[in-house]
């Protein structure tokens, strides 16, 4: 339903990337939503860290004050408004891969989601939820490991414009590797993704109003591209990896 990044400096972790999704997640509450949950990478890690809660954006943040996260150099934000599966903790955004080193949120409906999960539950994968999510979530991390068996190192863009090209139906997805703890990489079908330019850090959201408070410059990203953000750097190709050049960019009229 809603979805926030940022990446931040790789030198320094800190807790912008959490205060930004958080705040983030805040200011897209008015579309609705049933649960919420936020991923965090940073040089070291040895899985992303994930915290999420069904209910109320505060039930999030409560749990967080209570157990605080570690400090990120990258971060996604996701407030899930249920297709597939009911409101509840595991089954609220970000999912993981099976080694727990990939998350992903994601907006919208994968139509072949039940075909997918059988394919991979053949080949003995396990499913912690029933969300459509859960298997881009598996497959995502399967990709990963492929990637890095071919070219001995991951490749998050890479492998989400992989996925990208397998999912059916409609998506917005952001995913962090924290293997790659300086990128945030999205993607999108039929539902929107948009940069917020900032300096020395960027931002993604489902709209503007994810990151206004912290820059109004933007880049929309169009149907069926994928991007990968970086504290300084911003690369938008289509799915098999051409690279768009000079993308539009705009100053969000906002008061
Ligand atoms: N289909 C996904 C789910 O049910 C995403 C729903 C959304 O857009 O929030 O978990």
């Amino acid at each position: 339903c809603g979805i926030v990044g940022y990446a931040g400096k790789v030198e320094t972790a800190c807790g912008k990337p959490l205060e930004v999704c958080l705040q983030g997640l805040k200011r897209l509450e008015y579309r609705g939503y049933d649960s919420a949950g936020v991923a965090l990478s940073a040089p070291g890690m040895e899985r992303v860290a994930v915290r999420k809660k069904a209910g109320r954006l505060s039930n999030l943040v409560e749990d967080i004050e209570r157990k605080p996260m570690p400090a990120a150099t990258v971060g996604i934000g996701h407030t899930r408004w249920a297709t597939n599966g009911v409101p509840s903790d595991v089954n609220a955004h970000p999912h993981t891969s099976r080694d727990g080193k990939v998350a992903i949120i994601h907006n919208g409906i994968i139509e072949n989601a039940s075909q997918l999960r059988l394919d991979l539950q053949a080949e003995g994968y396990r499913f912690a939820s029933s969300t459509d999510t859960e298997v881009a979530a598996k497959l995502l991390g399967k990709i990963v490991d492929t990637i890095i068996a071919e070219e001995g190192k991951p490749d998050l863009f890479k492998a989400v414009r992989r996925l990208a090209r397998m999912l059916e139906g409609a998506f917005t997805i952001l995913a962090t590797d924290c293997r790659q703890p300086d990128i945030v990489v999205g993607a999108r079908h039929d539902s929107p993704l948009v940069v917020g330019l900032g300096d020395g850090e960027n931002f993604l959201g489902s709209d503007v109003a994810a990151f206004v408070a912290y820059t109004k410059r933007a880049l929309e990203v169009d149907q069926d591209q994928a991007v990968c953000v970086s504290a300084d750097k911003v690369i938008v190709t289509d799915f098999f990896g051409n690279v768009v050049e000079n993308p539009k960019t705009y100053t969000v009229d906002w008061d």
